[in-house]
């Protein structure tokens, strides 16, 4: 019987999840949430092109401090972008640090349940879990 050991394990199935908050980021023009992160960024709601400009993520990025999965020494990224793959060095391992998944809390408008939701720009429906309402949503 093949004995399943963390060792041989897929070394890229390891995944970390980045604890630095992204910051959002509104389309000058509409007003409205623009798609995550830095560089050219296009407006899902008025088409406007910005140019999103990040250093302080990037610099916390690139500074984070995250425990080695397999040994839990505490290691510093090092790199200014998410996803990175990194490897500890102390033991070698190797795994994936993926950036945060950043929410949003709305409160449903007939039972005023909290509803939390994935952030990201453009108008969308949820149902809501507790009164079964469709709730809009225009980040
Ligand atoms: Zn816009
Ligand atoms: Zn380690
Ligand atoms: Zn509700």
């Amino acid at each position: 019987m093949e004995q399943i050991t963390p060792e041989n394990m897929d070394e890229t199935s390891i995944t970390l999840v980045s604890k630095v908050n992204i910051p959002a980021t509104y389309c000058p023009k509409c007003k409205l949430l623009l798609p995550e992160g830095a560089g050219e960024k296009q407006c899902i709601s008025c088409g406007a092109k910005v140019i999103v400009k990040l250093p302080s993520l990037e610099n916390e990025w690139e500074k984070e401090r995250v425990a080695c999965p397999k040994c839990s020494k505490v290691l510093i990224a090092g790199v200014n972008k998410r996803p990175c793959k990194l490897k500890c060095s102390s033991c070698n391992q190797k795994f994936t640090l993926t950036k945060k998944i950043m929410k949003i809390e709305i409160c449903c408008p007939k039972c005023e349940r909290k509803l939390r939701i994935k952030r990201s720009p453009g108008e969308k429906i949820i149902k809501c879990p507790a009164c079964e309402m469709d709730v809009k949503i225009k980040c």
